[in-house]
């Protein structure tokens, strides 16, 4: 880990935000135009809250939250009750997940958030740039009591089911239509290392025909091979080829670690994701949330504690 991280506070999981603001800018993915953004710090239950300085004439606040998604077609995209909106968070959002950064502001002067490279390694550059606070306030972690799963009847589906302790996922995808990505699995236990080492560089994807599609539609204009796996075909159209040979299914991962991030807590449980996409996910909060049997909310020292006193008494 090579970001500074400034303790404040008493308590060995606590919130944390950063110790700076941080600026950096690039294309969005959709409207192609340049994005200038800043990552904020924020005080203790702030939570993950996106700022449209570009909108001045009504509530430019948007709450990072499953509740708040609005659309889920091509990226995972937020907005308020005046209509505000950001999309393309889910990335950024795993950065934040990855890192375990609960409160921050994050300024954008666009209805998107920069694409970067399509991978999440750029957030990750900056949060380690702009550094890590410890805030004097408890963590607290949202424990999966029972399976909660969602299926769409076409082959996808998502479930979270209990786990002892931390938050851990296996992904699986099957693109017969493409020899160049095929059947590929992938499992994983969530911490800042695992994050920023093995699910933060692998990047977005998509095929020539869908791209040529979206274009006649009007998005992905930003859309290029600096931000994009393209395949045609059997073939990886890119000129630099694969970062690795599951780059597909890691990156499908790192989507569902930035979309589970908008219960706005860590979830103390496992996550497993077959052929899914944002809709899933977001379904699947959306119902784990509606069944107050399916989980509760803990604060993570006097879980852990909670731990140690039962593992004590069956040894
Ligand atoms: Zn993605």
């Amino acid at each position: 880990m090579n970001a500074e991280i400034k303790m404040m506070t008493s308590y060995k999981y606590c919130e944390k935000t950063l110790q700076n603001a941080i600026p950096c800018s690039g294309i969005g993915l959709h409207g192609g135009k340049k994005v200038n953004m800043t990552l904020h710090p924020a005080p203790i239950g702030t939570g993950v809250v996106f700022r449209r300085v570009d909108v001045t004439d009504r509530d430019n606040l948007i709450p990072a939250t499953y509740d708040r998604v609005v659309d889920t077609r091509m990226c995972s995209c937020v907005g308020n009750e005046a209509g505000v909106t950001v999309s393309t968070i889910e990335h950024l959002m795993g950065a934040l997940h990855g890192f375990g950064i609960t409160n921050v502001i994050i300024d954008v002067d666009s209805p998107e958030v920069p694409v970067l490279d399509g991978s999440a390694m750029g957030y990750v550059t900056l949060i380690e740039c702009a550094g890590i606070l410890e805030q004097d306030a408890p963590l607290k972690a949202i424990k999966i009591l029972k399976d909660v799963s969602f299926a769409d009847g076409k082959g996808a589906e998502v479930c979270l089911y209990p786990a002892d302790e931390g938050l851990s996922l296996d992904f699986m995808i099957d693109f017969k239509q493409s020899r160049a990505i095929g059947r590929q699995e992938y499992s994983i236990r969530l911490t800042p290392r695992t994050f920023k080492d093995a699910i933060a560089y692998a990047r977005t994807f998509g095929f020539a025909q869908e791209v040529e599609m979206m274009r006649s539609m009007g998005l992905a204009k930003g859309g290029s091979l600096d931000n994009a796996i393209v395949v045609d075909g059997d073939q990886v159209v890119n000129p630099e080829g694969l970062r690795s040979d599951n780059e597909f299914v890691v990156h499908k991962t790192l989507d569902a670690v930035g979309d589970l991030y908008q219960l706005g807590m860590p979830i103390i449980g496992h996550f497993s994701g077959v052929k899914s996409g944002h809709m899933h996910t977001n379904t699947l909060l959306r119902q784990l949330m509606a069944d107050e049997s399916a989980y509760e909310i803990v604060t993570l020292d006097a879980y852990e504690a909670s731990l140690l006193t039962a593992s004590r008494r069956s040894a």
